[in-house]
């Protein structure tokens, strides 16, 4: 794609400090342990480095693909023509400024935000402890475990809204959370941190309740075994996991991909997997249940498609809303433009 390698060359001529690196196989960064390539994989050093990326890709009419840690998506073994930016060198991790709130980067694991608080004895984040995501992907999805969730501690979020390349702050009320959903999953967004507002607990009592949930966690999840964690979402009625065991699923495996003996949530990489098998064999659990329960199962991983493309489409859309002015006032933005740099 043409803008796509006009936007890589701008990005090397212009930052040449970027850790910046080309054709990046996605297997090494993605929990499955499987996926193609990418067309440049980009790890700014701070959210400075990080939102002059965003100018350059928008100005080159590029989105971004934004990654944290990877434990929820998979890429297509061909690999795509795509930018990854990964908020992986997003690590600032410390107090809020009002009482009783932490403030993370989005790179920090949810692992070390959960020990952070738990040693600060603020409680709130024990059910986040065991999940292996980021705050940015954590967010996003509203992840959760064992009655907790984002939503109960997210206080705000530091977003960079990609289509105006503006800073803005979102309020937790007001980010649409709810069962693995926030609106910031359909908005050209980077989430490049949060507050959280926690509850003071002694930090003994936390650390027990953190314990006794991976405890848990390592007893029923096959986390020996690369995956994504659940294949899919918990539908209305009942559990994806249970549905999936009383289909008979449970060990069924299409090439290196299994529903996994120990928890049928789970579809684990035996070894060799491939996003191929992966897709059939979550394609076949779907007909499978639906078939027997009529309930259908809706995959919480995200499954990137083969050939996909991000454009940013801004100059389309302004040339879309510049038709439908007046003379005047397009003659005014496109003298506004030619001052500019857009
Ligand atoms: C063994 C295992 C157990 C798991 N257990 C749980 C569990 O108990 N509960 C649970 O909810 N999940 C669980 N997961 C899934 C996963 O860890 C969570 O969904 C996690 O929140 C994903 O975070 P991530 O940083 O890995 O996101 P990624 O996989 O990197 O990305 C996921 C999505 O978020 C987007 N994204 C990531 N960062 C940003 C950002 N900064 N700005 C904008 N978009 C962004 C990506 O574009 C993508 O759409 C588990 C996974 C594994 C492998």
């Amino acid at each position: 794609m043409e803008s796509l390698e006009r936007a890589i060359e701008k990005l090397k001529e212009e930052m040449p400090e970027l850790d910046l690196r080309e054709h990046e196989s996605m297997k090494e960064h993605c929990s499955f342990r499987l996926g193609g390539r990418v067309r440049a994989y980009i790890a700014p050093k701070d959210v400075w480095d990080m939102s002059r990326v965003f100018y350059i890709l928008h100005f080159n009419d590029i989105a971004p693909l934004m990654v944290g840690r990877c434990t929820n998506l998979i890429i297509p073994e061909e690999g795509l023509d795509i930018c990854v930016v990964s908020t992986e060198n997003l690590q600032a991790l410390r107090m809020g400024e009002t009482e009783n709130t932490v403030y993370a980067e989005a790179g920090v694991s949810l692992a070390r935000l959960a020990q952070f608080a738990q040693q600060k004895g603020l409680a709130g984040l024990e059910f986040a402890g065991g999940i292996p995501g980021s705050v940015g992907g954590g967010v996003l999805m509203n992840a959760g475990a064992y009655g907790g969730e984002m939503k109960d501690v997210v206080d705000s979020v530091v977003m960079y809204y990609l289509t105006d390349q503006a800073l803005t702050e979102v309020k937790g009320e007001d980010a649409g959370f709810s069962y693995r959903h926030s609106n910031f999953e359909g908005l050209p967004c980077a989430i490049l941190g949060a507050v959280f507002r926690l509850t003071p607990d002694e930090p003994e009592a936390i650390a027990a309740r953190m314990k006794e949930m991976n405890d848990r966690r390592r007893e029923k999840q096959p986390l020996d075994m690369p995956s994504a964690g659940s294949a899919f979402k918990r539908p209305e009625t009942g559990y994806a996991a249970a549905l999936i065991d009383q289909a008979g699923l449970k060990g069924y495996s299409v090439g290196g991909a299994q529903v996994s003996e120990k928890h049928a949530g789970f579809v684990v990489n035996t070894g060799d997997a491939t996003y191929d098998d992966v897709v059939e064999l979550m394609d076949h659990i779907r007909h499978v249940v639906y078939d027997k329960f009529k309930v259908a199962l809706m995959p919480e991983i995200r499954i990137y498609p083969k050939g996909m493309l991000l454009v940013d489409n801004w100059r389309r859309q302004k040339s879309s809303i510049m038709e439908s002015m007046s003379e005047t006032a397009r003659a005014k933005v496109e003298e506004a433009g030619r001052n500019g740099d857009n």
